[in-house]
């Protein structure tokens, strides 16, 4: 086992590993930027290296200021958790080639996944269903491009190859519309991603949102750990995740379950991953696969009793996985809501000093939060200030817990998005399940009509 681990990452999730690492008797490393000289997580590690001022392009982007702070305290691996260079295959090569053992998949294999065009590829090879489509990127020839469309069948979307957060997609409705939708989305994507490679597939009108949790080790060993359905989005970003996903017929998630451990026996992927698929009509529908840690990791956690970051760090030290499929039982549900520092309807972003602060607790209600009395959430990063997960034998008491949970959640100082998550808990819909992802869209939009 590693005696040291530097954790590249900040927020709840920095807390989060530096946990795992205490449970495994792994002494920490936390690095962090100017701004979070004064964190939770930040006093509690073993050890802090600042590695540069607030904006994260200088400090948790900043490879060379992370690789030296591994240097100077020994530490023997990192974990880059999840966001800043989580699915970086440059990173991981750079922490290999400088001696320490990088906490996630092979870079060849980030570097096949980061590019959804050749993810979808292996995928569908590997005996994956994805979104119909065609292989590979779209031509130049504009003939071409509206042939392919055509073939495939409006709706469609136009996707970045190196797209990643929502970011770099259009739907295009008509033939009309298409050309100048294929242009911008490549000049989009030159300048956010770097790479102009877009590619096209089906528009699924009503879909949902379901991924499934691997866990493969480095001698081609790959379980599942089930499913969740994340369906509940704001802007392509997730807020309510729950395990197992609702109404899904038994037989479907078991064949596509086993198919997603046999693909990562195939190309031999090493650590925890996530197929993503969006579910329509009773099918799934792979999307990407994110090479990393999960926010959203605790729901499966619950419901497996596997601590999967602990199970990142022992994969990365080649130890075997402990279990065989057959030995993984999920039992009851688990829900998590993502606590943001936002307005709760608009989802303006609202950084501050926390003056008053009360997590709940009782049973079946686990807190990841870096968040305390006094803290300062700062501006600079994403608005996420930590997680309430609530487990019970059913989702009728997961969700049940989580209510009493969020009515005892007091956060003053900042604005949270709290009451939304209390509205969603008595919707009709979502107490049903298995909502689609464009249904919180749509409850706001008619929220905002009966205002007006
Ligand atoms: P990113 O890496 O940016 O998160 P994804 O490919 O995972 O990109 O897509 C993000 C979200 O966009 C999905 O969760 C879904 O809401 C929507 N989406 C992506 N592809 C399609 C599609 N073919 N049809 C309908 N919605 C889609």
């Amino acid at each position: 086992m590693f005696e040291k681990i530097l954790i590249a990452n900040r927020g709840e999730i920095a807390l989060r590993i530096q946990r795992a690492c205490r449970e495994l008797g792994i002494k920490t490393v936390a690095v962090h930027s100017e701004a979070d000289s004064e964190a939770k997580y930040v006093k509690l590690a073993d050890e802090s290296v600042c590695i540069g001022p607030a904006a994260a392009g200088q400090s948790y982007l900043n490879i060379p200021a992370i690789i030296s702070a591994a240097e100077v305290t020994d530490a023997e691996a990192i974990h880059p958790g999840y966001g800043f260079l989580a699915e970086n295959a440059d990173f991981a090569e750079r922490v290999e080639r400088s001696g320490f053992i990088f906490i996630g998949p092979r870079p060849d294999t980030i570097r096949l996944m980061g590019d959804k065009v050749s993810a979808k590829n292996a995928m569908k090879k590997a005996g994956l269903p994805v979104v119909p489509g065609v292989d590979g990127a779209l031509p130049e020839d504009p003939k071409e491009v509206v042939k392919i469309a055509r073939s495939i069948g409006y709706p469609v979307v136009i996707k970045s190859a190196g797209g990643g957060g929502g970011r770099g997609m259009r739907v295009v409705h008509t033939e009309a519309a298409l050309p100048a939708a294929v242009h911008v989305t490549r000049s989009e994507a030159q300048a956010a991603f770097g790479n102009p490679s877009v590619y096209v597939e089906k528009f699924l009108e009503n879909p949902r949102h379901i991924e499934i949790q691997v866990l493969a080790d480095k001698h081609r060993n790959a379980v599942y750990l089930g499913d969740r359905d994340c369906s509940m989005q704001r802007r392509h970003q997730k807020i309510i995740e729950e395990a197992p996903a609702p109404l899904v017929d038994s037989r479907g998630r078991l064949r596509i379950s086993e198919r997603c451990a046999e693909a990562c026996r195939r190309i031999g992927y090493q650590g925890a991953g996530t197929f993503e698929f969006l579910y329509e009509g009773g099918e799934f529908y792979f999307i990407e696969m994110n090479t990393r840690l999960q926010v959203e990791h605790p729901v499966t956690e619950m419901v497996a009793g596997i601590d999967i970051v602990q199970m990142q760090i022992r994969i990365a030290t080649g130890e075997r996985l402990p279990f065989k499929q057959r030995d993984i039982a999920l039992r009851g549900h688990a829900i998590e809501c993502r606590i943001n520092a936002e307005a709760p309807y608009s989802f303006t972003p609202s950084p501050g000093r926390i003056t008053s602060l009360h997590m709940p607790g009782g049973p079946g209600i686990r807190v990841d939060s870096h968040a305390y009395n006094g803290y300062f959430v700062p501006p600079h990063y994403d608005s996420l200030i930590g997680k309430i997960i609530a487990y019970g034998d059913t989702r009728e008491q997961a969700i049940a817990r989580m209510t009493i949970a969020l009515s005892e959640t007091v956060i003053e100082g900042i604005e949270t998005n709290i009451a939304l998550h209390r509205e969603l808990l008595r919707d009709a819909a979502f107490l049903r399940g298995g909502t689609s992802i464009h249904y919180l869209a749509q409850k706001l939009a008619k929220l905002a009509k009966s205002e007006m």
